[in-house]
Parts: C-alpha cells; sequence; structure tokens
C-alpha cells in the first residue's frame, strides 16, 4: 500500500502540536508477538500518525514490515499471520528529523557487520545528529545523494547504522553500552535482534517508556495505556540512563549514564493519553488538576463549563469542581475525522472547524460560556470556534487555557509546525508583540475574539504534575533548555537531507530560518524572557 508522502487528514490540525512517536516491544515465546505489537500501536497512534512499522523475529532472522498510514491501513490480519515469532518491536511516526518517505519509516533495518539483523524504533529527537552523521559517513556507513538512493534521513538511521556496526567484535548488548552515552537529546529506544528485546530511554527521561509482564514474557511501551491494551501488568518505568536487555535470561539492566530527569511537561498537559501514567503521576489527574487550578487563577461569572473535546475535557471537569460553575458538552467532535485520508474538498474545507466539531445549539444558546482548551498555538482554530459559538447564541465566551503560552520551539521531539503558529511569541503574521504576559495576553484575546482569556501560570502546571520543578523540562515555556543545544546549523527537521543533497552550513542555516519553529531569535535560545 502506498499512500502520498505528506498525507493530512482532516483531524490533523496543522494549529495542534505533534507528537514524535511511540514505541513498544515485545518478549514472549508462545505468543502472537505481532498482533501484540500491532494492538500496542494502535494504543500508541496519537503519538504518531505518519506511518507505522513492525519487526518480528523467531530465532533464525528479523523480518520488517512498514508503510506509509495509519497502523490499522498499514497492517491487515494476512500481514500480520504471516509474521511468526517471539520477539517484536514495533512503531508509530511522526516526523520530527527526517522527512515523511517510506525510508524513514520504523523500525529501521540494519545488518550487522556478523550477519545479524538489527531492528530498531525511536521516539524523541537528538540534537547531535549532524555530529552522529559525520561520525557515520566516515566510517561509510551512510553515503550518497539522496536523490540517487533514497537513504533514509532520520537521526534514528544514522544511531541503527552506528549500532549495527559497533556490532562487528561485541555484542549488542556491548554495543549499545557504548553507543548510548555518545547520543544526546531525547531518545527512548526499543530494538532487537533475533533473539533479544533491548529498551534505552536517554539520561534525562524525556520522552516516557515503561516496562510491563505477560503471563509468558515482557512488554516495554512508550506509555502505560498500551500494557494496559496487551494486558500486561505494569513493572515500572525505565530509568533515565538505562539499558535493559530481555531473552530467556531473563531482564537484565545496564547503567549507561547516571540519570539527571528532565521529563517532558508536555506530556502531561497534552501529548500523553489521559488514561497513562508517567512518573507515577496520572495524566487525567494532572489535566483535572490543571482545571481545577485554572479556576483558582482566572474566576469568571458565567453560566457554564464547556470543554473543546476531547483534549481539553478533563481540565474542563476541573475547572467546573474548582469553580462551581455547572459543567456540560457544548461541542461534538466527529471521532472518525481522523480515519480518512480524503482530502476534503473547497466547499467542504470552509465548514473548516465543522469537520471536526459541531456546536450543539440548544445547550448554548443564550449562555455565558467558559471555553476549555489544552492550548493555544496558532489561534486559529480558537478563533473559528469562538465564531461558530456566537453564531450558535452564545452571550459571552470566556476561554481558559489549561497550559501556558507556548512561547519556544523543542529541540527533544514535539513539531509545533511553522515559526507562523506561536501566537504567543510575536513570530510570524499572527503573532503577538507585546513587553508583558498581560499585553500579550490582551492581543491574543482580541485576535481569537473571546469576552475573556486566560492561561494557567507555568507554576499552576507544574504543581499540577506533582513533580518537582527540577524535574522536568518546561523549554518550550520557559526556554531553559535542559540538553545543550548544538549550533543552529546543526538543528532543523529536514537536517540530513540538505547534508546528503551536499548543501552547505548558510545553506542549512538558510533552509532552518524557513522550517524551524522561532529560527528568528536564535540568539535568544538561551536566554529566557521574563514577564
Ligand atoms: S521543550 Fe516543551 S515539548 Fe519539548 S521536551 Fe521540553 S517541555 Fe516537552
Amino acid at each position: 500500500m502506498t499512500l502520498p508522502p505528506a498525507a493530512t487528514t482532516p483531524d490533523q490540525d496543522e494549529n495542534e502540536p505533534r507528537e514524535e512517536c511511540g514505541v513498544f516491544g515485545v518478549w514472549a515465546p508462545g505468543e502472537d508477538v505481532a498482533k501484540l505489537t500491532y494492538y500496542g500501536l494502535y494504543a500508541l497512534q496519537h503519538r504518531g500518525q505518519e506511518a507505522a512499522g513492525i519487526a518480528v523475529a523467531d530465532g533464525s532472522q528479523v523480518l520488517v514490515f512498514k508503510d506509509l498510514g495509519l497502523v490499522s491501513q498499514v497492517f491487515d490480519e494476512q500481514t500480520l499471520a504471516s509474521m511468526p515469532g517471539y520477539v517484536a518491536v514495533g512503531h508509530c511516526r511522526y516526523s520530527t528529523t527526517g522527512s515523511t518517505t517510506w525510508e524513514n519509516a520504523q523500525p529501521i533495518f540494519r545488518t550487522t557487520a556478523v550477519g545479524t539483523g538489527l531492528a530498531l524504533g525511536h521516539n524523541g529527537n537528538l540534537v547531535n545528529t549532524a555530529e552522529l552523521s559525520a561520525r557515520a559517513r566516515e566510517l561509510g556507513l551512510i553515503s550518497g545523494r539522496l536523490a540517487g538512493n533514497m537513504a533514509a534521513t532520520s537521526d534514528s538511521d544514522v544511531m541503527t547504522a552506528l549500532l549495527a556496526h559497533a556490532a562487528a567484535d561485541k555484542s549488542i548488548e556491548q554495543a549499545a553500552m557504548e553507543l548510548l552515552p555518545t547520543l544526546r537529546g531525547a531518545f527512548c529506544l526499543t530494538f532487537m535482534d533475533e533473539h533479544t528485546l533491548y529498551a534505552a530511554r536517554d539520561p534525562h527521561g524525556v520522552r516516557p517508556l515503561c516496562l510491563g509482564r505477560l503471563d509468558r514474557g515482557w512488554v516495554v511501551a512508550s506509555e502505560t495505556a498500551a500494557l494496559d491494551i496487551v494486558g500486561a501488568s505494569f513493572v515500572r518505568e525505565i530509568e533515565p540512563g538505562e539499558l535493559l536487555a530481555i531473552d530467556a535470561d531473563g531482564v537484565r539492566s545496564s547503567r549507561f549514564a547516571n540519570p539527571t530527569p528532565k521529563g517532558c511537561v508536555f506530556e502531561y498537559v497534552y501529548l500523553a493519553r489521559p488514561d497513562s501514567t508517567i512518573s507515577g503521576r496520572s495524566v487525567h489527574a494532572t489535566r483535572v488538576d490543571i482545571g481545577r487550578r485554572l479556576a483558582d487563577e482566572h474566576p469568571i461569572d458565567a453560566d457554564l463549563v464547556i470543554p473543546v473535546p476531547e483534549s481539553g475535557t478533563p481540565a474542563a471537569v476541573g475547572y467546573a469542581q474548582g469553580s462551581g460553575v455547572p459543567y456540560g458538552q457544548g461541542l461534538m467532535k466527529n471521532a472518525y475525522a481522523a480515519r480518512t485520508f480524503i482530502q476534503p474538498s473547497q466547499t467542504i474545507r470552509q465548514l473548516g472547524i465543522r469537520l471536526k466539531l459541531n456546536p450543539l445549539r440548544e445547550v448554548i444558546r443564550g449562555k455565558r460560556l467558559i471555553v476549555v482548551d489544552d492550548s493555544i498555538v496558532r489561534g486559529n482554530t480558537q478563533r473559528a470556534l469562538i465564531r461558530m459559538l456566537r453564531e450558535a447564541g452564545a452571550l459571552e465566551i470566556h476561554v481558559r487555557i489549561a497550559s501556558p503560552p507556548v512561547k519556544w520551539p523543542c529541540f527533544y521531539g514535539i513539531d509545533f509546525a511553522s515559526r507562523a503558529e506561536l501566537i504567543a511569541n510575536g513570530a510570524g503574521p499572527d503573532g503577538i508583540e507585546g513587553t508583558s504576559l498581560d499585553e500579550m495576553v490582551e492581543g491574543v484575546r482580541r485576535s481569537i475574539g473571546a469576552d475573556s482569556l486566560g492561561y494557567i501560570s507555568l507554576e499552576g502546571m507544574v504543581a499540577a504534575t506533582e513533580q518537582p520543578r527540577s524535574r522536568l523540562c518546561c523549554a518550550c515555556f520557559d526556554g531553559e533548555y535542559p540538553i545543550a543545544l548544538p549550533t543552529e546549523a546543526a538543528i532543523g527537521k529536514n537536517l540530513l537531507e540538505g547534508m546528503l543533497s551536499g548543501a552547505s552550513e548558510s545553506e542549512l542555516l538558510a533552509d532552518n530560518a524557513n522550517v524551524d519553529a522561532l529560527s528568528r531569535p536564535w540568539e535568544g535560545l538561551r536566554k529566557k524572557p521574563r514577564h
């Protein structure tokens, strides 16, 4: 099956931040590991909708099947039935480094120098890809111009190549223990050879990764919800800086770096499934608590609290609890909008937000509404939504946002798309200039047409996670990057395409200026604005 490389669905809203990837792995003799991985990926579909893949092994060979599209589009019964084995890894992808091509779909497969197979799935984003890529090219592991050989162009491919190369005179486990400390950035990995499942998490633990137990084996997954869906019991999180190897000898744990936890706070407020738990804290409970704190921080006299479904729902419930204003459903979401790859016609496209959300007129007519949403990125969605609610008879619309303003780009695996989207930063046509937080909020309020607007404070959001501030990354909100960033030439989603096509550093810089969110204020990346 071949889908257009940049296929998007009406539900893949360019105004929304995009998750980076989901990884899954299972070692379970006697189980249908391909099907378990399929359902694990199905549970992680929200983490990547561009491509999906599964690798299986039965002790003698590694077999990989992957393609562009949703998990349910890539796999069918017949394909899964042709993938026997007792160890498997799976991946669903949204690209943060490298473009949307079949070659960049994962798991990435490489043959080691001794002829064994290696399949790897990666969630996160490295910040030293240029350095690693240079090392891989020196070793002759990646080469050629992109157009000629359709080489994979992801940071994941570079690390797989280096790992396969290092396994020439040592075990994959030993090779991983040498390679992993040289990777910088965010990475949760599941990888395998013919016999063994491996899982590794970067020393900062930016992205979540957990270990689960089956009656006859073990599972690793990006989120605990995926363990629930395959009937595995939660054992523990894989520690930052830890490598696990799982085979017939059991589970072996090794430390490749000292842990310095900096978990992504955005996982709690937006990215992870609400039925997942991260660092012992329920994502759903965090979001409800954020809503309660929003009610304290930004109270308003109104008749009804409604969520922007589904992601705004827990915070809206919390806001209603905290404020005493009744909660109701005022918007219906078409849950199947994401299931089609048919591009809407111009007539349908003009309906815009109605493809996804439709107002319940009898609920909202004549009411003063508090509308709770998870985030404002570009503001287009909220602007259309508010217009729709006013047309449906709302008297007042007070918007409450369950995350602070996103002002800085993420280099650790979340794509906030183009620089024009960050309405709170002043970059791009919709950007709101302002010298203080109050001015910025007032500018956004006017831009989206709300009667009032309030964001949860950074302190309120962090408190709701019940994690110490020192163990969280909040860089997209406060500009404090916990993992050192390389020079601007070495950052950018299309970095490797540029290197492979022979682009100069200045050309890469120019390209980055076009593709990276907030690339203009490079000088200020490590200097956060204070309001
Ligand atoms: S910059 Fe934001 S989205 Fe990226 S890891 Fe840090 S908190 Fe998460």
